[in-house]
């Protein structure tokens, strides 16, 4: 079965088996659904018109390669320089002409860090919006915690038998020399764009805000191709990264997206995963993907302005049925309970308007009355090991972690039901940084190295 007809199975799976749209199915589902993902970034070059051709799977991103009269142009560089060296290695059997520009779609070093590899001798002019970098910036004094979480999130410490991807990417990808090629933008693009013609090609830089600020796509209109950069993928979009991130502007990045499908273009490329290729498939993904984030946005907004949590929106909002069969809209990377938490945070703020969650009860406080309802630590224990037992994970979860508060309470045991319930958790999950997240965490819990605070 080719790549889309098994995803479009699959989304019809989804649609029988989980009406309330979260992203916990049978776990042999999980796992084919994940492994069937992994053919969106098999290591290949993929001729996506007569003179584009994308390399797919040399690191966790792709980059593109626009043949010319007498040069080529590079669009995004991968991580680093060796995997930027095996892509262009492979990008080189379609053409030796020099390379006259690389454009970076955005700042995130995914794609940028192997520019040098590409450079060469040749001195390319590089473009990228001028306000390019403000995506990276804030994050130093958080470095510690971002390490971490990415760890997670990314599933890199994970063994070989808990590994299946990063819902955009493969598993493992060579990291040791990240960023070593980075070379700075030369060329500013302004929010009103940029058209040029850079070695015979007439092409056009749009300013595409969405994942980042300093985002951009690029539009050849002769040959109709279209590089989303991270705004498009096949995959509902990372709206929020459980990693960490500040908000990220959900209205900027539906309107990006609309103007790329106002373009009609023949071909999409990714800045993750496989190029969609032919006009219908490419164009109504573009819309399809920017009608699903306003969507998302609209319903969370008139959810708040109804007066209701985060904690309920996030579960009562969905795709809007006509495009939950769509393949490249299944939550392997976002989710959309993540992106309605997300805006709710990025448009209000921390507090949800109810009075009770002004000033909650300290964690300990909170612990020992859940404690005494229960009748006691010892019932409280027995109903987390009931929880667990039941496959009520997520309950047994939010037990042990009263549990650890009490003076009383079995901490040896909380952490080890723990430790079961994000494994049960995790073998149902086929969102990728979920599923990595609960695997790292129970893996760390496991080894004693985390600290208390973790628990
Ligand atoms: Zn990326």
């Amino acid at each position: 079965m080719n790549v889309s007809a098994s995803r479009l199975l699959i989304a019809l799976a989804l649609i029988a088996n989980n009406s309330n749209a979260d992203t916990q199915v049978d776990p042999k589902l999980a796992l084919q659904m994940l492994n069937d993902q992994n053919q969106l970034f098999e290591q290949q070059v993929v001729q996506v018109s007569e003179n584009v051709f994308t390399a797919v799977g040399f690191h966790g991103a792709n980059t593109s390669m626009i043949v010319g009269t007498d040069g080529v142009i590079i669009v995004d560089t991968l991580r680093g320089p060796t995997s930027a060296s095996n892509a262009f290695n492979a990008l080189r059997q379609y053409s030796d002409k020099p390379v006259k520009a690389i454009i970076y779609t955005h700042s995130h070093g995914d794609h940028t860090g192997g520019a040098s590899v590409f450079a060469g001798s040749d001195n390319p002019a590089i473009y990228a919006m001028k306000k390019f970098g403000t995506a990276t910036g804030a994050g130093r004094a958080l470095a510690p915690i971002m390490a971490l979480r990415g760890v997670r999130q990314f599933g890199r410490k994970l063994p070989p038998h808990e590994v299946t991807n990063r819902g955009l990417a493969p598993a493992n990808t060579i990291d040791h020399d990240g960023g070593n090629g980075y070379l700075p933008p030369t060329v500013g693009v302004t929010s009103d764009g940029l058209i040029a013609t850079i070695a015979g090609v007439h092409i056009e830089l749009h300013a595409g805000p969405g994942e980042t600020d300093d985002a951009l796509f690029v539009w050849l209109p002769e040959e109709k191709v279209l590089f989303a950069g991270d705004n498009f993928y096949q995959a509902f979009p990372n709206l929020y990264a459980i990693r960490g991130t500040p908000y990220r502007n959900v209205l900027n990045w539906s309107d990006s997206v609309a103007a790329m499908a106002d373009l009609e273009p023949e071909h999409v490329v990714p800045g993750h995963t496989m190029p969609i290729i032919g006009s219908v498939a490419a164009t109504g993904a573009l819309s399809d993907y920017s009608e699903a984030i306003r969507s998302v946005y609209e319903q969370t907004v008139s959810g708040i302005n109804l007066g209701k949590s985060p904690d309920l929106i996030s579960h009562e909002v969905e795709l809007p049925a006509h495009l939950k069969d769509k393949p490249y809209l299944i939550e392997f990377y976002g989710t959309v309970p993540h992106a309605v938490r997300a805006i709710y945070a990025g448009l209000l703020g921390w507090y949800d308007g109810n009075p009770a969650t002004l000033n909650p009860l300290h964690p300990k406080a909170e612990a020992q009355q859940m404690a005494r309802l229960a009748g006691g630590t010892k019932r409280l224990s027995k109903k987390m090991r009931r929880a667990l037992k039941d496959g009520d994970f997520q309950w047994a979860l939010e037990l042990a972690d009263h549990l650890k508060w009490l003076d009383d309470g079995d901490r040896q045991l909380a952490r080890e039901i723990k430790i079961k319930a994000l494994r049960g958790l995790a073998a149902r999950e086929y969102n990728a940084p979920n599923r990595n997240y609960y695997l790292s965490y129970a893996n760390e819990l496991e080894s004693g190295q985390l600290s208390e605070v973790w628990f």
